[in-house]
């Protein structure tokens, strides 16, 4: 029985709200606050049970600070943006209180995430006896619990890791992203960075693609090799791994688009003066574009992410390929929302649920791999994600 705060109320927050809802011995009470309470309001009339909502700008300490001591919840859920994470984390600690986030600290003025900042902070939760997860989402997240799980339990050490996130999904839209567009192109438009023998090997965005069949019929996709966040976390914690890349599946329109925008400025991060106004050109075309919580009802098709491990078991080199296949409409039908959302709010939810259930409870900054796999593999299951292992399997990827 825990009360939890979530904060942000755009598309993954309506998944981890609705998630929390269905579950009220875990999540007994539960409070929605964002800096727009109507989207609070919208998201808990679609609810079978009554939440409490609230206004917060997450930017601003004093204003966290006050908000957790009105309601004093046992854990905050932060799903706002990246943006958001340290004044959370210093709320949190302010006040006492457990803390859990999808996506990983970025400056706003500077279009580069690592976790050094949210790493630094290790200290401060261990010694205030305060728990921090990082990352539960599903990539950054169920990627990082799924290469635990196989390091775990099919190998004696692991060699090379490519997590692959293909998504099959058409919204009808010519350009649209499926989660926050400011935050998306910044993470396509950057520098690709993979893992090679002790080091991070930069190449330009984009330079690299294969083709990828995925499996259970999901279909056939170009995937593009790109840096990831949950690359840092994962070398760091799986020091045998030899080479570690990311790959995400692009449609043709979509990067021609990007590539018209990016050539023309509107990808910038840097304000511009127009018509003596300062405006910063994504988050203008962030005010253009579909908004991602809007695409539910429009998308059909069938995401598959998935981690593919090669390494070695008793002195034989093997691969183990573990994955989820999530269906749009279904998800629509579910909760109101798309499979990007669905596939980071499940994940999100589950976190809490083995933090407040004292599964994974322990003081300090901790990502997804350093917990134990087994009882959130479980969860997947039991909660929407369920996932599927190949030994062997029949696809041969770039070396
Ligand atoms: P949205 O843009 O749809 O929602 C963000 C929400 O945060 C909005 O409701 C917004 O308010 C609110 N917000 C922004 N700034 C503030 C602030 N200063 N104070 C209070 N609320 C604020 O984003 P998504 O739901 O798509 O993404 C949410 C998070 O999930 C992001 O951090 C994203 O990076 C992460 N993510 C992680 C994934 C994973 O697999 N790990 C995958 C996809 C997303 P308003 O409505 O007023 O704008």
């Amino acid at each position: 029985m825990s009360k939890v705060l979530i904060i942000g109320a755009g598309g993954v927050s309506g998944v981890v709200t609705h998630k929390c809802a269905q579950l009220p011995e875990v999540f007994s009470e539960i409070v929605l606050a964002s800096r727009t309470e109507a989207k609070c309001k919208a998201i808990a009339a679609q609810l079978d049970r009554p939440i409490e909502t609230a206004q917060v700008d997450a930017d601003n300490v004093p204003e966290l600070v006050a908000l957790i001591n009105r309601f004093k919840p046992d854990l905050v859920i932060n799903v706002a943006l990246p943006y958001q994470d340290l004044t959370i984390m210093d709320a949190c600690l302010e006040t006492g209180v457990h803390y859990l986030d999808t996506a990983n600290y970025e400056p706003e003025d500077t279009a580069k995430f690592e976790y050094k900042w949210q790493w630094a902070y290790q200290e401060k939760f261990k010694q205030a006896g305060l728990m921090a997860l990082l990352g539960s989402g599903f990539d950054p997240g169920a990627t990082n619990v799924f290469t635990t799980y196989i390091a775990k339990h099919y190998f004696d050490e692991i060699h090379t890791l490519d997590i692959i996130d293909v998504n099959g999904g058409d919204h009808g839209y010519p350009f649209a992203t499926n989660f926050n567009p400011e935050i998306n192109i910044r993470e396509v438009t950057a520098e690709c960075r993979h893992w090679e023998n002790g080091e991070f090997v930069a190449t330009p965005a984009m330079s690299l693609k294969q083709s990828f069949t995925c499996p259970d019929g999901v279909g056939t996709y170009n995937i593009y090799r790109m840096y990831h966040e949950e690359l840092e976390s994962l070398t760091k914690h799986f020091p045998t791994l030899k080479k570690a890349q990311f790959w995400m599946s692009f449609g043709d329109s979509y990067l021609k688009h990007l590539e018209v925008l990016g050539n023309v400025g509107m990808t910038g991060i840097e304000p511009v003066e127009f018509q003596g106004q300062q405006i910063v050109p994504i988050q203008f075309l962030k005010a253009l574009l579909p908004d991602p919580a809007s695409l539910g009802p429009r998308t059909k098709g069938k995401t598959c992410i998935g981690c593919v491990v090669k390494g070695l078991k008793d002195g034989k080199e093997k691969t183990v390929y573990v994955y989820n296949v999530c269906d749009h409409q279904a998800c629509y039908q579910e909760v109101k929302s798309q499979a990007i959302s669905y596939t980071t709010g499940v994940p999100a939810m589950i976190g809490a649920k083995m933090m407040l259930e004292g599964k994974w409870m322990q003081p300090g900054v901790w990502n997804m791999e350093q917990m134990d796999p087994d009882p959130f593999m479980e969860d997947l299951n039991r909660y929407g994600l369920p996932w599927k292992v190949i030994e062997e399997p029949d696809f041969d990827l770039l070396p």
